[in-house]
């Protein structure tokens, strides 16, 4: 097996130059996308050659055109300012299709398996996000939010990454997670900053409408695609592009299984969320086993080309420095090799039906969203007769997509009023108010307008309380004191129901699948006639179009950029 990176001098001729898509020509400096440090400075004479590398010309040719053009290029590959690529084929045999969340998830997590593949078939990287305002800028704090500038450097970076890898790359056209929270447009500085101090809370859960829509859009693109194998990710760690990801996957696959009945499916460990997310895979396997779907681990061994992995992971320069990613990405490689200086990526070979399990049980935090699940389900049969509720975030609780998840809110209590109250910090997260049943004030200056909330809610017996904080779950670091704190605020809200979630999105989510699960549930809380002048949308068809502040958008896969 032979591939680009490793050829002869006589191979290496025949290769294609073409200039990094973050490198940009300013006069005769070179640099990195808007950075003002140059990376080189050209010679009056390297500029034509500079100009001329247009990714259609050979290395050969370019020799011709301007002598010496080979020891100057292969220098400028060596600063990682252009790639060499290979002539153009279209390799004929099986066709393999790699669906990954995001542009660089397969490079990541499979690169080296992949080059082990290069010219023994047709490869295809399937992305499923195509639009996003990331880049490493943002966390240099630097107003640098295009989406359509940034979306095109990435899907070209990914095209040329695909190439080092000897596949083509295709993407669907969903919204990366962080401005399907909050629409580009309504990106600033400040939120740059929050995005900084709290990323995660930018990445929310998906809910099933999204799930079951993707799965939708893969199947068509898989009819086109006609793949002899597929290749999934596994959803580890806590992004919840991965997890929506795996599960539209085997959402599609259980629900056409005939379709895909002679496909090897292969499930790949997300690179690098796999470094935090420990015993994340054995959770999940063991709750596939439970309904049926075996998930049979294996390694390979990818020392071999595990250097021109690295390479093509750069690529992705508008995402991280490789020197950022390497030492994990060769951490986990290093693992899995088993010995001192092997290198393999592991992966699971599915086996028996595919099946989708409900999707907390997938979750890290699965044990705290059972906990929820449980007393939802204790105050569900009740719930249509309270007459209040109380909604308490703490300053690091998180109000969720606000207009989409204070419907799930309105869908449990169908006949009490909402009182939300939150702190002036996640004041960005919703707008103050609200109409009819429902309404969200938050607590400005000090400790005294939380003294005063929980004197009042103290003597509010059997309203039950949603508290939203960051430790609801107990678990992870510290988790004694996050249990502590828990039985504190049960102690300062007695005689009522407390229920504990991370963000109000968990909370909906939960919600989801009760209702889900239990069809007496469902008519509990959706056919119970409603007063008027409540909002009557039931979590699941709430698709709202307005989109004027963060945390509340509608349909999370539509475009919110020009
Ligand atoms: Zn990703």
């Amino acid at each position: 097996m032979e591939h680009q990176l490793n050829m002869s001098a006589a191979g290496i001729k025949a290769q294609i130059p073409q200039i990094r898509p973050h490198i940009q020509r300013r006069g005769r400096k070179v640099f990195f996308l808007v950075s003002r440090r140059p990376l080189l400075e050209l010679s009056l004479e390297e500029i034509p050659l500079y100009d001329g590398i247009d990714g259609r010309r050979t290395l050969s040719e370019l020799e011709e055109m301007h002598p010496g053009a080979c020891n100057r290029i292969v220098r400028w590959r060596e600063a990682a300012l252009i790639e060499l690529l290979p002539p153009i084929a279209s390799p004929s045999g099986p066709h393999l299709v790699v669906i990954e969340p995001h542009m660089d998830d397969a490079a990541l997590s499979v690169g080296g398996r992949l080059l082990h593949r290069w010219g023994r078939g047709r490869t295809t990287i399937l992305s499923v996000v195509r639009w996003s305002n990331f880049t490493s800028y943002m966390n240099l704090k630097r107003s640098f939010l295009n989406v359509n500038e940034i979306t095109d450097l990435r899907q070209k970076e990914s095209a040329l990454a695909a190439r080092l890898l000897g596949a083509e790359h295709r993407c669907l056209d969903w919204s990366d997670a962080p401005i399907r929270f909050c629409p580009p447009e309504r990106w600033s500085l400040a939120t740059v900053e929050s995005f900084n101090t709290y990323p995660q809370d930018f990445v929310l859960a998906p809910n099933r409408r999204d799930v079951s829509l993707l799965a939708e859009q893969l199947l068509q693109t898989l009819e086109l695609l006609t793949p002899n194998e597929l290749w999934i990710p596994m959803g580890l760690g806590d992004h919840a592009d991965h997890a929506m990801t795996r599960n539209a996957c085997l959402m599609m696959l259980a629900a056409a299984r005939d379709r895909f009945s002679g496909v090897p499916i292969i499930m790949y460990e997300d690179v690098p969320h796999v470094v935090d997310a420990v015993g994340h895979a054995e959770q999940i396997c063991a709750t596939f086993a439970e309904c049926g779907t075996c998930l049979v681990r294996d390694t390979e061994d990818v020392t071999d080309v595990f250097e021109d992995k690295l390479r093509a992971i750069s690529v992705y320069a508008s995402q991280f420095k490789l020197s950022y990613m390497e030492p994990k990405v060769r951490g986990v490689a290093e693992r899995e090799g088993g010995a001192v200086g092997r290198f393999a990526e592991a992966y699971y070979r599915l086996q028996g039906n595919p099946c989708l399990p409900p999707a907390s049980r997938l979750s890290r935090d699965c044990s705290g969203l059972t906990a929820l699940h449980t007393s939802l389900r204790a105050l569900l049969p009740e719930a249509a007769r309270c007459r209040r509720v109380a909604v308490i975030a703490l300053p690091s609780g998180h109000l969720g997509r606000w207009k989409v998840d204070r419907e799930s809110l309105i869908t449990a209590f169908p006949n009490a009023d909402v009182h939300v109250r939150a702190p002036e910090n996640i004041a960005w997260q919703a707008p103050e108010g609200g109409k009819n049943s429902l309404k969200l004030q938050f607590l400005h200056g000090g400790w005294g307008p939380w003294v005063g909330l929980l004197f009042r809610e103290l003597f509010r017996f059997r309203t039950p309380t949603l508290v939203l904080w960051r430790g609801a779950y107990g678990s992870g670091r510290k988790r004694k004191h996050k249990r502590a704190i828990n039985l504190l605020i049960k102690l300062l809200l007695p005689f009522r129901q407390v229920l504990f979630a991370r963000t109000l999105n968990d909370f909906s989510f939960i919600l989801d699948e009760e209702l889900a699960r239990s069809p007496i549930m469902r008519s509990a809380s959706l056919d119970l006639a409603p007063r008027p002048d409540k909002l009557t949308t039931g979590v699941s068809s709430v698709r709202s179009t307005v989109r004027n502040h963060c945390g509340s958008d509608g349909p999370s896969h539509v475009r919110t950029h020009p």
